[in-house]
């Protein structure tokens, strides 16, 4: 075996249907008294049941988190937040709002001003230390070990809302940061092992939640698997396809889960012949058994069509003729991938994702 290094992510997790009860509980073993409760526009009343659920330990809402975390979303967040002496947040939402609340810790002193998350999506971001905020349209990330959740409460009830298409594609979102976790550079046998469980967990909730959104059961899985991928996401470095994502997402302002959802098997095609072990770990999780490495790709791509997710960037807003644009900047600067990056080779896996095509 490799040598290798694992640094376990330090949040402590509760999970389960009822969780959110555990929330004042959570609260007082941080030390924290005085809650700022964030949420979007959309999770206001969610945000509200929070604050009743804890009392006078909650001193405010502040509903406003939106897509990628603008610069003056968080700056405002950050008034509050000091207006209200507020001494921790409770975020309860998808990446958006738990972004938020790193955005403020980010600005904390260290230690000094603790998240608890809540997610009620798959995207995985209360398992990172990484944050992003966008300013003058350019998202910048980074990592921060002092925006890393310090408690994270996974109620499968609290999912019950989520759309059922949103649904679909934040769960590919998940398997996309296991995927990419599986031939990461830094990778070790640990996050392997969550990777793997985490596809197959995504992949067997899947079909359950298309057919019917208030399977608890299935949600409690398709949670399950978040938290195991968004584990992954937080332990090793993302490749090609994150970085697709990103520009995609950022440059042409394209909704996050879809690209994720739409671009995972032609990066994966992509990557295949680089990342054999990978691939045979992906199809073996999705249930296809065989050893051509574009099996994996090709999976991805079924599974997503037979639930309804979407397929081509046509269909998610991209327009053709930023194709070329987006190409440029996906070779812009350089950054570990098992296969290098090729210029034309990633031209046409952009044109294949927006066309829909099935990778094989
Ligand atoms: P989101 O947080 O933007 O949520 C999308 C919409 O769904 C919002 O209107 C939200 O209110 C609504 N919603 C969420 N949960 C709901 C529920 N249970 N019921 C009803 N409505 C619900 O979407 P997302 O995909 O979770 O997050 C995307 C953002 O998170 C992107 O900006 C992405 O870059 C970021 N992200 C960051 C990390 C990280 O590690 N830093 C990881 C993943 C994603």
């Amino acid at each position: 075996m490799t040598p290798f290094t694992y640094t376990p992510l330090p949040s402590r997790v509760v999970f389960g249907v009822g969780a959110l009860q555990h929330l004042g509980r959570e609260i007082e073993a941080i030390g924290a008294t005085r809650t700022l409760v964030l949420s979007t526009p959309e999770q206001i009343g969610a945000a509200h049941r929070v604050a009743a659920l804890l009392g006078e330990r909650a001193v405010g809402v502040f509903a406003e988190a939106r897509m990628h975390v603008p610069i003056d979303t968080a700056r405002a967040a950050r008034a509050e937040a000091k207006r209200l002496g507020a001494d921790c947040a409770v975020a309860i939402g998808g990446g958006s709002t738990i972004g938020l609340g790193k955005a403020i810790a980010l600005e904390a002193p260290e230690g000094d001003f603790p998240i608890i998350a809540i997610p009620t999506t798959y995207a995985g971001s209360e398992m990172t230390s990484i944050y992003g905020l966008t300013e003058g349209g350019v998202k910048k990330t980074g990592r921060d070990p002092k925006v890393l959740p310090r408690s994270v409460l996974y109620d499968p009830e609290l999912t019950l809302t989520l759309p059922i298409g949103m649904t679909l594609t934040s769960a590919l979102n998940a398997i996309a940061h296991a995927a990419e976790g599986l031939y990461a550079h830094d990778g070790n046998p640990i996050v392997t092992l969550m990777a793997e469980e985490g596809i197959r967990a995504a992949a067997a909730a899947l079909p359950r939640l298309a057919d019917d959104p208030h399977d608890l059961e299935a949600r409690g899985d398709a949670l399950y698997a978040a938290w195991l991928c968004g584990s992954v996401l937080g332990n090793v470095s993302m490749g090609l396809h994150h970085k697709l994502c990103h520009t995609l997402g950022g440059t042409f302002d394209l909704p996050h889960a879809e690209v994720h959802t739409v671009i995972l098997p032609h990066a994966l095609a992509y990557n295949a012949a680089a990342a054999p072990e990978a691939m045979r770990r992906i199809a073996r999780a999705l249930g296809v058994a065989g050893s051509e490495p574009r099996r994996a790709a090709g999976a991805v791509f079924d599974l997503a069509r037979a639930n309804g997710a979407p397929t081509a960037l046509a269909a998610i807003g991209m327009s053709a003729d930023g194709l070329d644009r987006a190409a440029d900047l996906a070779v812009q600067n350089s950054y570990p991938n098992p296969r290098p990056l090729e210029r034309a080779a990633i031209r046409e896996l952009l044109q294949r994702a927006f066309d829909g095509t099935r990778p094989d």
